[in-house]
């Protein structure tokens, strides 16, 4: 393949112009067991079928595929800075473990198309789990370690699992969060209540044992040491996995992906946009909660036969050289990550980094949030490698926007993802008209149907749902990101940030009415607005403002500080401290529209000392000014 900058332009052609014949050349990277009849069915717009009738497995293409060629090849190396644990499974090894843990389900009655929910921290039993999952065709649902019980309770509920894994607690900094009695009472809380719950040991909280419902995970797995469990073949539309992302309702919305397309679709960006090959390391540093962990920590590497690696720990600990200790001793060399965790990384010292033979490295790649210059041109400075933007969303399971250097060797662009990946008919449209925009006009980043393989085939039990909300926003039909963007006159894009109400905290999408809603369940609490500000390390952190029943709690600076602290720990116990406002505002009055509707935006830019922009629409402007004062009063509007 020539690697000139124009290859890529005839590539991204041919795939949306002919998108059936280009995806069937692309299916061949994966093996099928019964071959499909059809490349696409799109008679039911928006919902896109790939490959339909054939018959595959997400586990079979990613683990057994490999044992002939490498089975005494590392496929995954499980690292705890938190536990000091290092262990390294061979594809045979994790073909072993992956057949016991599918036995184990096995035997707690799980069956093709029943729903497990895992509740793990970075562990390689996580991984084992998932891929069993797939391997018996079960339909896993991960959610990340950091959720609390309230909204673990909306998912066990929305997603009704048979069993729910889980372990006895996750680890960060050293800080260990008891997962089981978190669990104990989302399961209380949820209306749905899973037969049974396999626990996990690691030996770091009590655990109190529910009879009847709780197995213990070691007692169970020593009854399947010798299992071998077969493949389930399945349609290549069967369900895969469920994963949760976060709205403009309180409701998460459970993002539903098949098995065929998210195969063929994550093969080729291990290719084209990731440049891995079979035999070397790929080294994401995302975690199994969240998309990227799903496709670039476990299925994406392991579907390439690379060796990927699972890590628990913060980049800093024992120091900020860990994640390039790791680099050298694993020869990693392709890196994913996020801004943040670099913009961390930038304040340490830079002996740190240079102490360590990086030189297997051959590029980073960044994800989740809007790559800022400085820190894009700190890290390709240091590291002296390309650093790649990527663009993508839980919903689309693989980069819409970045630059395939695995096809053509398109330059990047300072603070743009890049181009359009092949598959997407990515557009920008004018919000109002449905027109699209000119080159550098400011409007919604779309994508025209049929969504490629890989995305979302719709939220989870809600078909209406997904149609109502990703595809009913314009006078043209087309899938809306919700991200504001423009296109530059040579066809690079830049995202402009969010069109509705989703946050973006470290990379994780938070949505407003979430937090909201938690904070809402204080005693003392009557109203609240909740946005997202900016911040120079994690992107945006939450601030709220509150109205309170009984204002004189606040009334001294001594009794808003402890009010302000009952109301994060109330985040804390409800979603996890990961959508813990980085501060609360008593005022008494908050910026309404006449049919009562919060004006977050006017809040947001006043948080942000930016012009709140047009007042006529707001009921009483005065409730803006308090904002203005009680931030001024605190001095105090940055992430701790
Ligand atoms: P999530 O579904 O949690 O992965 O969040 C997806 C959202 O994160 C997108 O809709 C964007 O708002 C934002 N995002 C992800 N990647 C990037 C990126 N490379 N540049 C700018 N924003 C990004």
């Amino acid at each position: 393949m020539s690697f000139d900058a124009a290859a890529y332009d005839a590539f991204y052609r041919s795939s949306v112009d002919d998108p059936q014949s280009f995806w069937a050349t692309q299916a061949q990277r994966i093996d099928w067991h019964k071959p499909y009849r059809k490349t696409l069915d799109y008679d039911k717009p928006p919902f896109a079928k790939w490959f339909v009738d054939g018959e595959t497995n997400l586990c079979y293409n990613a683990v057994d595929r490999h044992l002939a060629t490498r089975a005494d090849q590392p496929a995954l190396v499980a690292i705890s800075t938190e536990t000091d644990t290092e262990a390294t499974y061979t594809y045979a090894q994790l073909h072993t473990e992956v057949n016991r843990s599918a036995a184990m389900m096995q035997a707690l009655g799980v069956k093709q198309g029943d729903r497990v929910l895992i509740y793990m921290p970075m562990v390689a039993e996580a991984a084992f789990a998932m891929l069993a999952c797939a391997r018996i065709g079960a339909v896993h649902s991960v959610v990340f370690g950091g959720f609390a019980s309230t909204s673990l309770a909306t998912r066990i509920d929305d997603a009704t699992p048979l069993l729910i894994i889980s372990a006895d607690a996750g680890s960060r900094g050293c800080h260990v969060t008891a997962y089981k009695c978190m669990l104990d009472e989302a399961i209380a809380l949820a209306e749905h209540k899973p037969a049974h719950v396999l626990m996990l040991d690691r030996g770091l909280a009590a655990m109190k044992t529910v009879a009847g419902r709780d197995v213990d995970y070691a007692t169970l797995r020593k009854q399947h040491m010798d299992a071998a469990v077969p493949v389930t073949w399945l349609e290549s539309n069967a369900p895969s996995y469920i994963l949760y992302t976060s709205g403009t309702t309180g409701k998460p919305k459970g993002v539903l992906r098949d098995v065929g397309g998210y195969a063929v679709a994550l093969a080729t960006s291990m290719d084209l946009i990731f440049c891995g090959k079979a035999g070397e390391t790929f080294f994401c540093t995302s975690d199994i909660g969240w998309v990227v962990g799903h496709s670039y920590i476990i299925y994406g590497p392991l579907l390439a036969g690379m060796t990927t690696i699972l890590y628990e720990g913060l980049p800093i600990r024992p120091d900020a050289s860990i994640w390039w200790s790791i680099v050298e001793k694993y020869k990693v060399t392709r890196m994913s990550s996020a801004p943040t965790a670099i913009r961390v990384l930038k304040k340490q010292p830079l002996e740190l980094l240079q102490k360590h033979d990086l030189s297997s490295l051959k590029a980073l790649y960044l994800a989740g949030e809007p790559l800022d210059q400085t820190t894009s041109d700190w890290i390709a400075n240091v590291l002296g490698v390309p650093v790649i933007d990527n663009y993508w969303q839980t919903e689309t399971g693989w980069p819409i926007i970045s630059v395939a250097k695995g096809v053509g060797d398109k330059p990047t662009r300072s603070g743009s993802p890049g181009l359009p990946m092949y598959g997407y008919k990515a557009k920008i449209i004018n919000e109002d008209t449905g027109e699209e925009c000119t080159a550098n006009e400011k409007g919604v980043v779309v994508i025209e149907g049929p969504l490629p393989p890989g995305c979302l085939q719709t939220l989870y039990g809600d078909d209406q749902r997904f149609v109502s909300t990703y595809w009913r926003n314009f006078k043209r039909v087309a899938y809306s990101t919700f991200d504001w963007g423009i296109r530059d006159a040579d066809g690079y894009y830049f995202i402009l940030g969010r069109t509705d109400d989703v946050i973006n905290v470290a990379g994780h999408r938070l949505g407003t009415r979430e937090i909201e809603e938690s904070i809402s369940s204080h005693g003392n609490v009557s109203e609240v607005a909740v946005v997202g500000v900016e911040n120079p390390v994690k992107g945006q952190c939450a601030v709220a403002f509150v109205i309170l029943k009984n204002a004189a709690a606040a009334a001294n600076p001594d009794d808003a500080k402890k009010l302000e602290a009952e109301i994060m720990k109330v985040v804390d116990q409800r979603l996890g401290p990961i959508a813990r406002p980085s501060h609360v505002y008593f005022v008494s009055a908050l910026p309404k529209t006449r049919s009562g509707k919060l004006v977050r935006r006017a809040i947001q830019a006043i948080c942000e000392g930016r012009d709140p922009g047009e007042l006529s629409v707001i009921e009483d402007p005065a409730a803006l000014q308090q904002i203005r004062t009680a931030i001024e009063a605190n001095e105090k509007n940055t992430c701790p």
